[in-house]
């Protein structure tokens, strides 16, 4: 759809939006009578940046339906995130969301190459997380055969792709690896499966990833993007091309904030993904804040589809950091670092304020041979180091190389960060 156009449909559907829950949901009359607002305000999507904020606590706090905009008699389904603490968070959908979401599936497959042929492998779950059933209603939707495997049971997951010759794999990235090895292990030879594509998501993964389930599994591994709050899988999808993540973006309105601030930030730059649904019924959300980090090209994408393309995401805006006025987050520093085969994944980042000047620090761990060979290899490999993050984070950075086991190891999150700083 030609961009003008798609902004009058943005429109319409924001305004029946803001109707729908000024008048059926206390939570957001209240919050837009704070602001002094009524629906007659927002006219078009240029009238966005007016409406407050949605953040995740504000779901926990309506827990479980008290966001909703519909009579419970209109859900037809209820899914839900376990949180690590407290309670869940709670989404509900009408038939109409249903269809709203098998068709943003369809999309997501089918730019992955899914057709009617196509044997779809769901291993994600199955349950109150949406990746499962989400994939499964979008393999549906564009008449492919469907294979609900869901997780677990790896001896069995070969099996039926070998036996029914799967053709496109969804799972998490990490799922795909940890299949991928299982292959080569059971010796199952490269004739034997079908493979083609996959759809990845559910959790942030690099680029090196990336390569490494492309080379492993001799497929085109698509990277995918949803929240259960939005919908699920199927807010964004990358295409053939691989460039950056196409958002459906006549369902969900995607804006970039800068955290701090909370301003709309222009094309290009990074910072925190806002969502508004434009068509949903159980569960509508204004301007909901992610809390990934990403940004957004407007360019036409050589695929040929006219939709807004987000970045792979960076990740959460909690872990941004100002150093001097420029937002760093530590991923930027992570996926320097993994691209280079030299240094072992464990680095600390140690920022502080010395005369009023903002420092930062870098200590990693690199291949034990440094430290036995001659001292200008390891000054030589510690500039490149230095030189590669520059350019890449547009920050002055002092690298220190420390030896294997110096670095403190975590169980569970690991802990990059140390910010020595008093605000
Ligand atoms: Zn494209």
């Amino acid at each position: 759809m030609d961009r003008n156009e798609l902004k009058k449909v943005q429109s319409e559907r924001l305004r029946e939006t803001v109707e729908r829950v000024y008048f059926n949901v206390p939570y957001y009359r209240n919050k837009m009578q704070e602001a002094g607002l009524g629906p007659e305000h927002i006219q078009s999507i240029d009238d966005l940046h007016k409406l407050p904020f949605t953040v995740k606590t504000d779901l926990r706090d309506n827990y479980p339906f008290n966001l909703f905009a519909v009579p419970m008699s209109e859900i037809v389904r209820i899914h839900a995130s376990s949180g690590t603490t407290g309670k869940s968070t709670v989404v509900g959908y009408t038939r109409h969301d249903i269809s709203t979401w098998s068709e943003v599936m369809a999309r997501t497959l089918t730019s992955a190459g899914a057709t009617r042929n196509d044997f779809i492998h769901v291993a994600y779950g199955y349950g109150l997380f949406t990746g499962g059933l989400g994939a499964h209603y979008g393999g549906e939707k564009i008449g492919a055969s469907v294979i609900p495997v869901s997780g677990g049971n790896t001896t069995r997951q070969l099996q039926l792709m070998v036996d029914f010759g799967s053709t496109i794999l969804a799972c998490t990235p990490s799922y795909a690896l940890f299949l991928a090895e299982a292959i080569e292990e059971a010796g199952i030879k490269r004739d034997q499966l079908k493979l083609k594509a996959g759809v990845f998501g559910a959790e942030p993964w690099t680029e090196n990833m990336r390569k490494e389930i492309e080379q492993k599994l001799h497929i085109k591994a698509i990277d995918i993007y949803g929240l259960s709050e939005v919908i699920g899988p199927g807010v964004a999808s990358e295409c053939y091309e691989q460039c950056g993540l196409h958002v459906n973006e006549d369902h969900f309105y995607p804006e970039i904030i800068d955290p701090v601030t909370l301003e709309v930030l222009p094309e290009g730059e990074t910072g925190e993904l806002v969502f508004t649904t434009l068509t949903k019924e159980g569960l509508p959300l204004i301007r909901y804040r992610t809390r990934d980090l990403t940004s957004l090209s407007y360019e036409k994408c050589r695929c040929g589809r006219t939709t807004v393309r987000m970045k792979k995401c960076l990740g959460r805006s909690d872990d941004m950091l100002i150093i001097r006025g420029v937002n760093l987050f530590p991923s930027q520093v992570e996926s320097v670092l993994l691209e280079m085969s030299e240094i072992k994944p464990y680095y600390l980042l140690i920022v502080d304020r010395i005369n009023n000047l903002d420092t930062l620090e870098l200590q990693v761990e690199v291949e034990e041979k440094f430290f036995q060979d001659k001292i200008s290899m390891l000054e030589g490999l510690r500039q490149k180091i230095q030189a590669k993050l520059e350019s890449a984070i547009q920050l002055s950075i002092k690298v220190n190389l420390v030896e294997p086991k110096t670095l403190e190891r975590f169980e569970g999150k690991a802990k990059h960060v140390i910010d020595k700083r008093k605000f």
